[in-house]
């Protein structure tokens, strides 16, 4: 999953790109308003933290822009902790939820989950597919309840996959998920990836998760159920 932080405050931005990395998400980092909506619309970010006391551009003219442009994805807002008008403007402007600042990493990683699984239609934490359940706190990854050893390449691509289940997903649209903007892209990478996911989970190719629509992408074809 691609996140966007658009904080000011270089130790923050740091921090979040640190924690938000190692929880396995792609960070794209800005450091003011402007970059932050240059990002936010031109890049494809599929959850977003914005601070909302920024230069150039504040936060809420960020939201209000990215959401005038047809943006849908979450937007996390973060506010002072005794601000309570923060709140209601950040909102009223488009964001989806909030976390007062300081706060624990913890928060945010469960809060930018929630969005992201409500954008896919999902409720809770737990994603099933078939006999495939992907747990998106603990990130494993399980097959008729038998656990599967995935990179963690390999899972991003199947969560990405399961939490917009059903819908095709286009081969730049997982590249870009996968790499941050600097990265060199290769769109080979992905099929390689796909193709070590489907061995794993389907090893005698009974199950058929991944479907392949020939030029348009990759569908997880399971049908989703109530994990
Ligand atoms: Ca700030």
């Amino acid at each position: 999953m691609r996140v966007l932080v658009v904080e000011d405050e270089a130790s923050l931005r740091e921090a979040l790109k640190t924690e938000l990395t190692a929880a396995g998400y792609s960070v794209d980092l800005a450091a003011d308003g402007e970059e932050g909506l240059y990002a936010a619309l031109e890049y494809p970010i599929d959850v977003a933290i914005v601070d909302l006391g920024l230069p150039k551009l504040s936060g809420l003219e960020v939201i209000r822009r990215l959401r005038a442009r047809g943006k849908t994805y979450g937007v996390l807002i973060l506010t002072a902790r005794d601000r309570w008008q923060d709140k209601v403007e950040g909102l009223s402007a488009g964001a989806d939820d909030y976390v007062a600042k300081p706060f624990h990493f913890a928060e945010v990683q469960a809060r930018l989950s929630a969005l992201l699984r409500r954008s896919g239609g999902w409720a809770s934490a737990r994603l099933a597919c078939g006999p495939v359940e992907l747990d998106t706190r603990a990130q494993t990854v399980s097959v008729n309840g038998a656990p599967v050893e995935l990179t963690s390449f390999e899972y991003r691509i199947l969560e990405h996959l399961m939490l917009r289940a059903g819908e095709v997903i286009s081969k730049t649209d997982l590249t870009e998920r996968l790499y941050e903007q600097d990265f060199d892209r290769d769109s080979n990478v992905v099929e390689v990836l796909v193709g070590r996911l489907r061995r794993k989970l389907d090893p005698d190719d009974s199950l058929k998760p991944i479907e392949t629509l020939r030029g348009r992408g990759y569908r997880l074809s399971l049908p989703r159920r109530p994990a």
